[in-house]
C-alpha cells in the first residue's frame, strides 16, 4: 500500500493532523498501537460514560475522536510501527503479522512517556506509575484495592488522585516532592499565568477537589522510599512512614523519543524540561526530508498545543505534497499559531515549579536504574570509571538499556548519571540509540511478513 501521509500515534496530535490532512485531500493513514483512538489523555474515551469519574477534561476528547471516525482517513488501531525507513517505508505489526506501507511523508506523533522515578524500592510489586493506574481506570474501570499512596509531583499526579477518588478509591495520601526552591524559580514566570489562566484555574480546582475528597496532601517530601520485602508494605520519607499496598509514582512526562532517536534525527537536551527532544522547525520538519515530528514527542506542551501542532504539520504536508499553496498555508496557520501562544503560556511556570529534584534525575548508587537488566546507578558510575563516555558505551559495558525497553525507561537516567560522573553537561553525553524493532515483536510476526514480490512476479 502507498499513502500520501502516514501518521504514527492517534493522540491529539495525530488525530488533529489526520483529520485536517484528509480534509485537504491527502490520502492519510493513521496508525496506533492502542485499540481505540485518543492517545494518552483521551485513551479509550469512546467507551466512557457521560458521568465518567475521569472528568470533563477527559470527555472533551470525544469530538476529536468523532471527527476522526467521520473523516475519510484510514485508521489502523492495535498496530505497532516497529521500523521506519527514512525513504518512507513503515513496517507495521498487527494480528501476529507484519506488513510494509510506503508513505510519501511521515508524521511522528508518538507522544510522551512518564519520566522514570528511580527511588529505592521502585521495582517492588505494588509500585507503578500514576499514569499506569490511570490507564487501568480508563481502559477497564479498575481501581486499586487496599491503601494507595500517590507520590511525586506535577498536574497528572493530582489529576490521577482525584480521578481515583471520584471512582470510589481515594488514595490515603498524596506525597508531594516538589523541592522548595522550585516555588521561587516558578515565581519568576508568573507573567505567563494571565494568558494561561484557564490552565491555572484547572490546577487550582484539582487541588480544591483533593481537599474536598479529604485526601491528605503532604508537601515538601524528601528521601522518598518504597519499603517492603516481597512486595510493597509501606512508603517512607525523611521523617515519616505510612503503610500502603500500592504506590503510584509520577514526576512529569518526557517526550517519547524512541523512534526519532532510532532514526538518528538530531536531538537536543532541553534544559528547561530536563529531557531529550528532536530538533524540529515551526512546522515539525526534521533533518530527514520525508519525516516530521509533532506534539509531545517533540517537546512537552500538553494536549491543546499537541492538536494545534498536529494541524500545523498537516498544513505543511499538504504544501509539500502540492495540495495547498504557500499563501493558504500561511493564512490557515496564523490562527493556529495565535492559539499555540496561549496554550504554551503556562509552560515555563509549570516547568520551573515541577522541575524534578536532583535525586530523581541522578539516583544514588544502590538504586536500580535499568529495570530490564537490573543495573544500578552505581554500576553505571563504575562503567564510567572504566572508560565509558556515554549511554551507548555503558550499554556495551554492562547491558544498561539492552533489555526490551531499549533504554526508553533507563535512558534519561543513564544520560544524567554519566554526565554528572564525568562533570560535563548532559547535552554533551548524548542519548541511547535504539534500534528496530522499536517495540519487541515475535519471530512469528516477522515470519508472517508479506514477502516482497520479486521483479519477475
Ligand atoms: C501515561 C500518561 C497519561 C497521561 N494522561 C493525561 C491526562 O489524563 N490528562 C492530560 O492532560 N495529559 C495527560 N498526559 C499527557 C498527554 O500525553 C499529552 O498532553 C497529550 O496526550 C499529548 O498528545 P500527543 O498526541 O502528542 O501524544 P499521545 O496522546 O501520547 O499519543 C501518542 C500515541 O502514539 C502511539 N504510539 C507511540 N509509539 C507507537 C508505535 N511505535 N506504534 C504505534 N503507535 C505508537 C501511542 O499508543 C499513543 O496513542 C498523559 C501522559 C502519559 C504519558
Amino acid at each position: 500500500m502507498t499513502v500520501d501521509l502516514a501518521i504514527i500515534g492517534a493522540g491529539p496530535t495525530g488525530i488533529a493532523a489526520t483529520v485536517l490532512a484528509a480534509e485537504l485531500g491527502l490520502d492519510t493513514l493513521l496508525v496506533d498501537e492502542q485499540d481505540s483512538p485518543g492517545g494518552q489523555i483521551y485513551r479509550a474515551v469512546e467507551r466512557a460514560a457521560d458521568r465518567s469519574p475521569l472528568g470533563a477534561d477527559y470527555l472533551a476528547g470525544r469530538p476529536l475522536v468523532a471527527a476522526l471516525r467521520a473523516g475519510a482517513a484510514r485508521y489502523r488501531p492495535a498496530t505497532t510501527v516497529w521500523h521506519i525507513d527514512p525513504d518512507g517505508a513503515l513496517s507495521l505489526a498487527a494480528d501476529g503479522g507484519s506488513e510494509t506501507v510506503e508513505a510519501r511523508r511521515i508524521l511522528l506523533a508518538a507522544g510522551a512517556i512518564e519520566r522514570p522515578v528511580p527511588i529505592p524500592g521502585w521495582t517492588l510489586p505494588g509500585v507503578m506509575t500514576a499514569g499506569a493506574a490511570q490507564i487501568l481506570l480508563k481502559t477497564a474501570d479498575l481501581v486499586p484495592e487496599g491503601r494507595a499512596v500517590l507520590a511525586g509531583q506535577g498536574p497528572l499526579l493530582y489529576l490521577a488522585a482525584l480521578q481515583l477518588a471520584r471512582a470510589g478509591a481515594p488514595p490515603i495520601a498524596v506525597l508531594e516532592t516538589t523541592p522548595r526552591a522550585n516555588y521561587l524559580a516558578a515565581a519568576r514566570h508568573v507573567g505567563g499565568l494571565w494568558a494561561g489562566r484557564s490552565d491555572l484555574d484547572r490546577g487550582l480546582a484539582m487541588l480544591a477537589g483533593l481537599r474536598r475528597a479529604g485526601i491528605a496532601l503532604r508537601r515538601g517530601v524528601r528521601g522518598l522510599r518504597a519499603v517492603g520485602r516481597e512486595r510493597l508494605e509501606g512508603v517512607a520519607w525523611d521523617g515519616g512512614e505510612i503503610a500502603a499496598d500500592h504506590l503510584f509514582l509520577h514526576d512529569g512526562v518526557v517526550p517519547n523519543t524512541q523512534i526519532s532517536l532510532a532514526l538518528q534525527l538530531p536531538h537536543q537536551w532541553d534544559e528547561a524540561q530536563l529531557c531529550w527532544r528532536p530538533v524540529v522547525d515551526e512546522w515539525g520538519r526534521t533533518g530527514l526530508a520525508k519525516i516530521a515530528v509533532a506534539g509531545d514527542c517533540a517537546g512537552i506542551a500538553g494536549a491543546g498545543a499537541a492538536a494545534l501542532l498536529g494541524r500545523l504539520a498537516a498544513l505543511d504536508a499538504a504544501l509539500l505534497l502540492g495540495r495547498i499553496d504557500e499563501r493558504t498555508r500561511r493564512r490557515r496557520a496564523r490562527r493556529l499559531r495565535n492559539a499555540l501562544v496561549r496554550e504554551r503560556a503556562i509552560r515555563p511556570f509549570l516547568d520551573a515549579l515541577y522541575r524534578p529534584a536532583e535525586a530523581v534525575l541522578c539516583p544514588p548508587d544502590e538504586v536500580i536504574a535499568c529495570r530490564c537488566e537490573e543495573i544500578t546507578a552505581g554500576q553505571i558510575r563504575r562503567a564510567v570509571r572504566l572508560g565509558a563516555q556515554g549511554p551507548n558505551q555503558v550499554k556495551a559495558f554492562i547491558r544498561c538499556g539492552m533489555g526490551p525497553c531499549q533504554g526508553r525507561i533507563c535512558g534519561p537516567i543513564a544520560s544524567v548519571v554519566i554526565a554528572r560522573a564525568l562533570g560535563v553537561p548532559v547535552g554533551e553525553i548524548g542519548a541511547h540509540r535504539p534500534r528496530a524493532p522499536y517495540k519487541p515483536i515475535t519471530v512469528g510476526t516477522l515470519a508472517g511478513m508479506a514477502a516482497e514480490p520479486s521483479p519477475n512476479g
